[in-house]
């Protein structure tokens, strides 16, 4: 089977990575209760600033944020290692910009990622995601982001959506823990 898979906020905690040095380099200390509260994918709001002072933080934080230790999910790493050794193929799409594709490829190989040449694609804009997901022809798509997933709802591919603060109005099915994904996988096996 061919699984797709978003990076930030699903597969990893790219989210509250960021959150925890906004609180460092703002020398503040806003808590992860208010994180969990958050309705929108940018975080800023939860400092006080306003979204163009939102983008200047992101963007002038993107080197700490992206490659530094921002934890994989619990069970992400070892479920999607599990696939690739039963022979299933393993595509990552991410709309990191173009000038951090090749970095973050090399990341999550340094982070246990299991990454085939090939099945690594990034820099594309979220909407633009639908066209390489089709030509892949995916049978699984995994992501956390409203904007990606409404485009998809009426392609072929079996969607799910990483639980996240922001994504609760969306109606895919949904999962908080990877371990539920394995065990669905496991019983959907039989059928595989
Ligand atoms: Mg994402």
């Amino acid at each position: 089977m061919k699984f797709g898979f978003d990076i930030d906020d699903t597969l990893i905690n790219l989210r509250e990575h960021a959150f925890n040095i906004y609180n460092k380099n703002l020398n503040q200390n806003v808590g992860l209760d208010v994180f969990h509260t958050l309705k929108r994918v940018e975080i800023h709001e939860a400092f006080g600033l306003s979204d163009e002072q939102g983008k200047d933080m992101w963007n002038s934080s993107l080197e700490e944020i992206y490659y530094t230790s921002c934890p994989a999910f619990p069970d992400a790493v070892q479920l999607l290692q599990e696939l690739d050794e039963q022979g299933h193929e393993i595509y990552y799409i991410t709309a990191r910009p173009k000038e951090h594709g090749e970095r973050t490829k090399n990341w999550l190989i340094e982070n246990g990622f299991p990454v085939q040449e090939g099945r690594f694609f990034y820099g594309m804009k979220d909407e633009e995601k639908i066209n390489i997901i089709r030509e892949l022809d995916l049978d699984f798509y995994f992501d956390d982001k409203p904007a990606v997933l409404e485009t998809l709802s009426n392609e072929p591919v079996q969607l799910f959506v990483k639980d996240q603060s922001y994504n609760q109005h969306l109606g895919v099915p949904r999962f908080i823990n990877w371990s539920e994904i394995a065990e669905t996988l496991k019983s959907g096996n039989k059928k595989m």
